[in-house]
């Protein structure tokens, strides 16, 4: 059976096409054909392009500038004849590299895993029945229906189609989207021209199409370009960026300062190799060379966790944005509620009607002022319109009932089945002979059907914009007459008990053949209308309050009517009992400055269209907001882009809002929002704290390589034992902040702002102090042993395990940024633990091991030693609480 390029598929009549694939347009493959076809093309997955190989990914690794100082020095230093040294110092380079290609390659999966979790669902005509099925079972001769917001799943030939544009710029690089028609094309045209064709990858922009899979996975042309997908997944983020610039200013710094104390060191008259083994000291302590490769692996396990909670970055970027978010603009529909309709309440021709039961159950009963209620004939006929006009389907699975499609439109399937009417036959009777699909900015849906001889339209949607467009209503006996104010006053009434409130209408058209909005613009005869409850989310309420309690503002945006968005924000406590409401309407008669104002102002925005989300998110913008913004449909894409979290829901969005977002929340769910906003601030603190910690090393070695070659003194610490150090806290006890659980005040503080620098004004001071106690520690037990007569390894072995101590001591401080550590926190992370204890024991090999002692010239410590190491230590530690107490009481007085 030919598939791929075979054969020229847009130059082929779709009968050929048929018959080549072996395949029938109305029922589609058997299960069975497409299992046997599955097993014999693969799964239709786009290759993943060639990994850049290991030595390229190495080479990357070791052009980095300390790298390279390293590399020279090693050299250098081999040149002079320290053998031993040089190569300790190659060795290091060559580990180091080792674990950055480590800790990218593990950043990298951990992402590339998320890419997986998205799993494209599309709609396949199967033994006759469309089912719901992952994209990556499609085989060529499946048949496809598109809907507008799918992303194209396979390369397909067009069969029928509706309205059909489809952006191609993941393909073509064309932004504007392509009108797609069925004509049969010439065999040469090409790609970018082939209208009757729809391919891998694409986004259906608008309409609807039934297609017949000509191509799947590598075969599609897509799959054909191989370096579109190069398995390399972007780790770089604006914070990365702006410490791998921070680095390189730092290391043109350290350069010059290490070449300076070169010179002045020479010029004094000191050998000049020992002054080039103290610059290199220098350069190799001041250095954060881990810093980028550590702010990867936890902006990664970061991404991981969030996975873990519901909510999936696309963007690496977004991790730190989430931490700035000022303002969330919310969906109601499905995000704030549970998108559970159940129809309550009916009013047909002036009478009321209750309808009992809960979700998508059946069982319940239509009553009419107590009595169960005889179904009459206006009321049947406004249960048919629901079941006709309309895509949904109920299934029953587990002993429950389940919605395929529009729970809006499957509450109407459970009224007709309340109503004792069976949908299945009420379908087949009166099949669909065109449509005008639903759409939000129409608000409204038609079905074109021949009952009794007539071609009836039926459509639903929006009761404000349906009831403008009715003229007439049906009397008791179900004769045409004016429509009077009633319909209007009963729906306010149901939409301000909080109910989404649809109203359904009819007309009569000449043609069968298609439907146009013209068709549904006026003159209609109102057949009642429905409301139905969609309660909020459990737990939605109190994820709005830990919001607010984080300094960010919580909208809600809906395409609903302003009485039901009210109803439902003040039962969530979004907003006050005079909350104002502003309308999709409000917002077309208002000015520029007029909208900045009341974006502001209120919190609750409905009957807003795809593209005023967009105005409202630019007007939030302009004050400096960072704005968090919800949707599902195609026409949200582009206020998604705009917000600088664009989030996407993963259960009913469309695959173009998904596409555009920067994250997907896996259960549509608020509280996802906050939660994921929690992490995200837990994991910038997080890199804050390594950064916090990491530096005072850095600047405490600098500085007491500095001091020595301005004093003319011995180094107390060489450049190996440098190297040991920096590699070793690193891994052991900087990496575990990475766990730290965040801290219970996370969502009591403001919002950070982007600009501000990573360190505050505070960190940087007890940077500087722990900088210096790092330098009096080591330099102090380092003079203390030499003066008392100790060894030369001895001093040294002192002085390096001092600074390793401080840094442990100092791992416990930085574990908490805004107070002081708890008793009872101080056992939550149990890396940090286990890593102080490895590092321990690195440390008493370091001392006591032979070989260790040999490579690195340490000695063996006595006890009395240790005694003053701990103790340096502690007092270093007692010294920076003392100043994040005083510190803090301040901040506590002052407030
Ligand atoms: P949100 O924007 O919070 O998700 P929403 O679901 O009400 O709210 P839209 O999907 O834009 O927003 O729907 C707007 C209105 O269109 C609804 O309030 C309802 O009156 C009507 N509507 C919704 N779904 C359908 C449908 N399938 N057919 C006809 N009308 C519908």
């Amino acid at each position: 059976m030919p598939s791929g390029n075979d054969l020229p598929w847009h130059a082929l009549d779709v009968s050929v096409v048929v018959e080549q694939l072996k395949t029938d347009i109305s029922v589609g493959l058997s299960s069975n054909e497409a299992l046997s076809r599955l097993a014999s093309v693969g799964k239709n997955q786009l290759p993943v392009g060639q990994k850049a190989s290991f030595f390229l990914r190495l080479r990357k690794q070791l052009v980095q500038p300390l790298i390279l100082v390293l590399l020279a020095a090693a050299i250098v230093t081999g040149a002079l004849g320290a053998w031993a040294d040089s190569s300790v110092i190659f060795g290091v380079v060559i580990l180091n590299s080792l674990l950055g290609l480590f800790q990218e390659q593990k950043a990298a999966s951990a992402l590339a895993a998320l890419s997986r979790v998205l799993v494209t669902e599309v709609t396949v005509l199967r033994e006759g029945r469309p089912n719901r099925l992952s994209a990556e079972v499609l085989v060529p001769g499946d048949i496809v229906l598109l809907n507008s917001g799918d992303k194209t799943p396979a390369d397909l030939r067009l069969v029928s189609i509706t309205e059909l544009q489809i952006s191609e710029a993941a393909l073509t690089g064309e932004s504007l989207p392509v009108f797609k028609n069925l004509d049969v094309l010439k065999t040469e045209v090409l790609l970018p021209e082939r209208t009757n064709m729809a391919y891998a990858g694409t986004l259906v922009t608008k309409g609807q199409a039934t297609g017949i899979v000509v191509a799947t996975g590598p075969l599609t042309q897509t799959g054909q370009i191989s370096d579109l997908l190069t398995g390399v997944t972007k780790l770089s983020t604006p914070l990365t960026l702006k410490l791998e610039r921070f680095s390189r200013c730092l290391l043109i710094v350290i350069l010059m300062i290490a070449l300076l104390s070169f010179f002045i060191g020479v010029l004094r008259g000191e050998s000049w190799v020992d002054m080039f083994m103290a610059s290199v000291a220098l350069a190799v302590g001041a250095i954060p060379e881990g810093l980028p490769a550590v702010i990867s692996i936890t902006l990664a396990i970061g991404v991981s966790r969030m996975a873990k909670q519901r909510a999936i970055i696309r963007n690496l970027a977004a991790v730190e944005t989430l931490g700035s978010v000022t303002v969330i603009c919310s969906d109601k529909t499905g995000t704030l509620t549970e998108n559970r309709m159940t129809i309550q309440q009916l009013w047909v021709n002036g009478l009321n009607y209750e309808v009992s039961g809960s979700g998508y159950s059946k069982s319940g009963q239509i009553q009419h002022a107590g009595d169960i209620a005889t179904i009459q004939q206006n009321l049947r006929e406004l249960i048919v319109a629901g079941v006709l006009c309309n895509d949904a389907a109920l299934e029953h699975a587990d002993d429950a009932w389940s919605v395929v499609g529009d729970p809006t439109e499957a509450a109407l399937l459970v009224l007709a089945h309340k109503a004792k009417i069976d949908v299945d036959t009420l379908r087949q009777t009166f099949p669909r002979k065109a449509a005008l699909p639903f759409d939000a900015e129409r608000k409204a849906m038609a079905t074109l059907h021949d009952v009794e001889g007539a071609h009836v339209v039926y459509v639903k949607g929006a009761w404000e914009v349906l009831i403008k467009r009715c003229a007439m209503q049906l009397d008791e006996r179900g004769e045409v007459i004016a429509l009077d104010e009633q319909a209007t006053k009963v729906a306010q009434l149901m939409a301000k008990k909080g109910l989404r409130v649809l109203a359904l209408a009819r007309s009569e058209v000449i043609d069968n053949q298609s439907l146009h909005d013209r068709h549904i613009s006026g003159s209609l005869v109102l057949l009642g209308l429905v409301g139905m409850i969609d309660p909020p989310r459990k737990h939605v309420g109190a994820s709005i309050q830990a919001c607010r309690d984080a300094g960010i503002v919580v909208k809600m945006i809906t395409g609903d009517h302003p009485a039901t968005a009210r109803a439902i924000a003040l039962q969530l406590g979004l907003a006050d009992d005079d909350a104002q409401v502003v309308s999709g309407h409000d917002l077309v008669n208002m000015s520029e400055d007029q909208v900045k104002a009341v974006v502001v102002a209120s919190h609750i925005f409905a009957r807003i269209t795809p593209s005023q989300k967009l105005d409202i998110v630019r007007a939030l913008q302009s004050h400096g907001e960072i704005v968090a913004m919800t949707g599902d449909g195609v026409n949200d894409a582009p206020a998604l882009r705009q917000a600088e979290i664009g989030v996407a829901m993963g259960l009913s969005g469309t695959e173009v809002a998904k596409e555009a977002s920067d994250m997907v929340l896996t259960d549509d769910n608020f509280a996802t929002i906050e939660t994921a906003i929690r992490q995200g601030r837990n994991i910038f603190d997080n890199l804050v704290k390594f950064i916090a910690w990491t530096i005072p090393t850095n600047a405490g070695e600098g500085l007491v390589i500095l001091t020595a070659v301005l004093f003319g003194s011995l180094l107390p610490i060489t450049p190996l034992q440098i190297l040991w150090i920096n590699m070793t806290t690193a891994i052991l006890l900087g990496s575990t902040l990475a766990f730290e659980p965040g801290e219970h005040s996370v969502m009591h503080r403001p919002p950070r702002n982007p600009k501000a620098s990573i360190l505050n004004r505070f960190l940087l001071q007890q940077t500087l102090l722990v900088s210096i106690l790092m330098l009096i520690a080591a330099f102090g037990l380092f003079e203390w042993a030499w003066q008392s007569g100790r060894s030369l390894e001895e001093a040294r072995t002192l002085a390096a395990n001092a600074f390793v101590m401080i840094e442990i001591g100092y791992l416990f401080s930085a574990r908490s940024l805004n107070h002081t550590l708890r008793i009872k926190h101080l056992f939550a992370n149990r890396w940090l633990w286990t890593g102080c204890c490895l590092m321990v024991a690195m440390q008493l090999g370091f001392t006591y091991c032979s070989v260790l002692n040999h490579t690195f010239s340490t000695a063996p410590l006595r006890m009395l030693d240790w005694v003053a190491i701990v103790g340096a230590a502690l007092i270093s530690l007692l010294i920076v609480k003392l100043m994040k107490w005083r510190h803090f009481r301040a901040n506590v007085t002052m407030q």
